[in-house]
């Protein structure tokens, strides 16, 4: 086992260069869990949509501008009520 390990770039403790393996997952995990996110408030984005009330802020119930929807699609408020 120490001789097929030898040989692999996994020794995570020891090596000088780049970043840990322990980092780099934590990196995809941020990066997983962003996706996610974003996956999150467009298919609630798709509900208000199918419901008919799409770009209309939550807040104030006042339309979202089109120049803020194309640029953040899953926006809930207009520009005022995020503010
Ligand atoms: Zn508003």
């Amino acid at each position: 086992m120490q001789a097929a390990s030898r040989d692999t770039n996994a020794d995570d403790e020891h090596d000088p260069e780049g970043a840990t393996i322990a980092f780099e997952r934590q990196q995809l995990a941020a990066v997983l869990e962003s996706a996610e996110a974003t996956q999150r408030r467009l298919e609630e984005a798709l509900a208000r949509h199918a419901r008919g009330d799409y770009g209309r802020c939550r807040s104030c119930g006042g339309p979202i501008a089109p120049g803020r929807l194309e640029a953040r699609p899953g926006a809930t408020l207009c520009i005022d009520c995020a503010r």
